[in-house]
């Protein structure tokens, strides 16, 4: 296992498409304990492998409130078949985005599909927040970001401070 880099904005690789897995092979077992051990280290709750610079749709998350009790879960080809018309709100941040919050309306519910850690088919009733942060990271899966969902403005706002705070950190490390 290793702890990855984890790309931020507005680095063109998070704006990609992310592929279906075909075979949940050794190499996918791989690639998900290093994203699980990166958004341990971030620390973070959810983290899509796009945002390690590979596009293949696969996610880790662990919502566990309890930091001694790890509930790591693994989502690989994650698809959602139903959206409550209830809408919820939550301040969200990314692990792509540092330092930055805003609040965002999802369904309140959703139901979706996956492969597991085994490759096995499984399907969760998701509400609160699994809910909020499988949507989340599908977005992820599919270029979107929460950014996305705010005003232009508000965006705008966004990407260029985290674009100034990245020049300045990289300007510190060379
Ligand atoms: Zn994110």
């Amino acid at each position: 296992m290793a702890v990855k880099k984890i790309l931020s904005i507005p680095d063109p690789i998070l704006r990609e498409k992310s592929i279906l897995v075909k075979k949940v092979d050794k190499d996918i077992k791989n690639l998900m304990d290093d994203m699980i051990e990166t958004m341990y280290n971030a620390p973070g709750i959810g983290l899509a492998a796009i945002q390690i610079g590979i596009p293949k749709r696969v996610i880790v998350m662990d919502i566990s409130k309890d930091k001694d009790k790890k509930n790591p879960m693994f989502f690989i080809n994650p698809k959602i078949i139903w959206k409550s018309k209830v809408l919820s709100t939550y301040e969200e941040g990314c692990l792509s985005i540092p330092n930055q919050f805003a609040e965002v309306q999802r369904p309140d519910k959703c139901h979706f599909k996956y492969l597991d850690y085994n490759g096995k088919e499984k399907e969760i009733k998701a509400e609160g927040l699994l809910s909020t942060c499988i949507q989340h990271e599908i977005d992820h899966l599919d270029g979107i970001l929460f950014i996305d969902y705010l005003s232009k403005l508000k965006k705008d706002i966004i990407i260029k401070k985290v674009s100034k705070n990245k020049k300045e950190l990289e300007r510190v490390v060379v």
